[in-house]
Parts: C-alpha cells; sequence; structure tokens
C-alpha cells in the first residue's frame, strides 16, 4: 500500500504514567465532595430534612462541598488554559502597580473575612515588561490567597514592588514582586514539590480553605511562559516569602 505515514506506535498511544495520575488525581478531587453532597441529600430526604438546624447544618456543608468543585473545575481551566498559552509569544505590555493594585482588590473581601490585612508598597520606579496581564493578575492573586488562607489569625501580608538589575535568585534586570506572610511556615523537604499539582502540604487544612492543590501549579506555568521565576523561601514559625520575577527586556 501506499504510504509515507507510520502506524501509530502503540507506546506513543499510551498515556503517559504523568496524565494517567492527573485524571486519578482529579477523579479523586471530584469525587469526594460529590459523594459527600450525594449523602447529605439522601439523608435529607430522610426524616432529618424535617428538623430545621439539622437541614440548616447539612445545606451548609453542601455549600462547602459544591464550592470546592467549582474551585476545582475553574482552576483545571485555568491550568489547561495556561498550558496551552505556554506555546504563545507574549506581546502586551504590564503596568505591575496595577495589577498589583488589582491583585490586592480581589483578595481584600476573603482577607477582610479571616480579618487580615494587605499592605501594598512600592519600593523604586516600577519599569513596564512584556507579559500577559491576565496572567499576572491571577499569579498574584493565587499567591494573595494562599497567604490569607495559610497566615496566622489576624496578620499582615506584604506585597512589594522593586527593580533590580541583577540579583542572585534572578540575574537579569527584572521587577520583583514580593509577597511575605507570618504563618507556621512550610517545612524546608516541602518547598521544592508545591508546584506540583495536588501537592498540599497539609491536605485537610488546604481542603478546609477551598483550596484544590493546582494554584502554584498555574503560577509556575505562567511565569515558565513570561521567562520568568518564582522564589519560595520560608522560616517554621516565622512565615514565607514568595519571590516573582519579571523580566525587564
Ligand atoms: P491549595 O489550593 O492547596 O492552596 P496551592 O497549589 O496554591 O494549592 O498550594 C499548595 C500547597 O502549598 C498548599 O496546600 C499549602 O500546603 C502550601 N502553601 C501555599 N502557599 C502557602 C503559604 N503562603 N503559607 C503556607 N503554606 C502555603
Amino acid at each position: 500500500p501506499f504510504g509515507i505515514k507510520k502506524p501509530k506506535s502503540p507506546v506513543s498511544n499510551q498515556p503517559s504514567l504523568d496524565k494517567t495520575s492527573f485524571v486519578a488525581n482529579v477523579s479523586h478531587e471530584i469525587r469526594s465532595p460529590l459523594t459527600a453532597v450525594n449523602g447529605f441529600i439522601e439523608t435529607l430526604k430522610g426524616p432529618a430534612g424535617d428538623d430545621p438546624s439539622k437541614r440548616l447544618r447539612f445545606l451548609n456543608i453542601m455549600d462547602k462541598e459544591t464550592q470546592r468543585m467549582k474551585n476545582l473545575v475553574s482552576d483545571l481551566l485555568s491550568l489547561s488554559l495556561a498550558e496551552v498559552k505556554q506555546k504563545q509569544r507574549i506581546s502586551g505590555s504590564l503596568n505591575v502597580i496595577l495589577i498589583a493594585k488589582e491583585a490586592v482588590e480581589a483578595t481584600q473581601k476573603i482577607a477582610k473575612k479571616n480579618n487580615k490585612t494587605l499592605e501594598l508598597r512600592v519600593k523604586s520606579p516600577i519599569p513596564e515588561v512584556t507579559g500577559d496581564t491576565e496572567n499576572i493578575r491571577q499569579v498574584l492573586i493565587n499567591l494573595l490567597e494562599n497567604s490569607v488562607n495559610y497566615s496566622h489569625a489576624d496578620s499582615t501580608i506584604n506585597i512589594e514592588l522593586e527593580q533590580f538589575d541583577n540579583t542572585t535568585d534572578f540575574p537579569e534586570p527584572s521587577v520583583r514582586i514580593r509577597i511575605r506572610d507570618k504563618s507556621d511556615g512550610i517545612p524546608e523537604q516541602d518547598l521544592h514539590r508545591l508546584t506540583e499539582r495536588f501537592y498540599r502540604v497539609d491536605k485537610s487544612r488546604s481542603r478546609n480553605v477551598g483550596g484544590t492543590g493546582l494554584g502554584l501549579a498555574i503560577v509556575k506555568h505562567i511565569l515558565l511562559r513570561h521567562e520568568g521565576d518564582i522564589i519560595i523561601n520560608s522560616k517554621l514559625g516565622k512565615g514565607s516569602t514568595f519571590d516573582v520575577f519579571l523580566p525587564i527586556d
């Protein structure tokens, strides 16, 4: 037969282990809130449904569990968009100060609810850098939300913007966005795994705050596309510093 196209090898047809475990993870993450909601529906269909205080308590749990599923779907979409976009060239220019203000604004509501204060400081003139505004806003919102969620009660989260010619962490001209929080800190051995999909230091704590385990994976993808970087430092009992570097071209 005529043809130059090689039949697909069975090996290349097999999903990579990474993809298989990703699908398994996603299924698991969806199944647990779904099982909970399903269970409460069954319970409410019985006599418990006639008890107003039980009804309210179960509805509140169902509310929280559906919110978790919504967060998961929206983070999955963001992650897949970030992966698709990674191959595309970036052409826009960023007003980093404005984006930081918008990210603070967007996080203000959950910060207030948790009695946390967000403080933005611009420590030097900030030049325009090339980037995707929506992407970088999302990076900052993800980081700020984490700081709000994992920091000590009533604490302050600092956001500092500064321009550098070069630093040991990023040896070329850049704008650094530093986010500092006060918390129990992150153990040294976990730091390098935080940007893995679904990696969480404390699973139940993450779930409790509506976390998906995807926030930092999205951050990593976006920064890779921008040829930037994120450096995470943490001190047990003190808190963490997340340094985002965006190159100045
Ligand atoms: P999640 O949705 O669980 O917050 P992320 O990918 O955003 O997922 O973060 C992964 C994990 O890293 C979190 O579950 C948490 O254990 C840890 N983490 C992230 N940000 C912070 C922070 N500011 N302080 C302490 N731990 C953090």
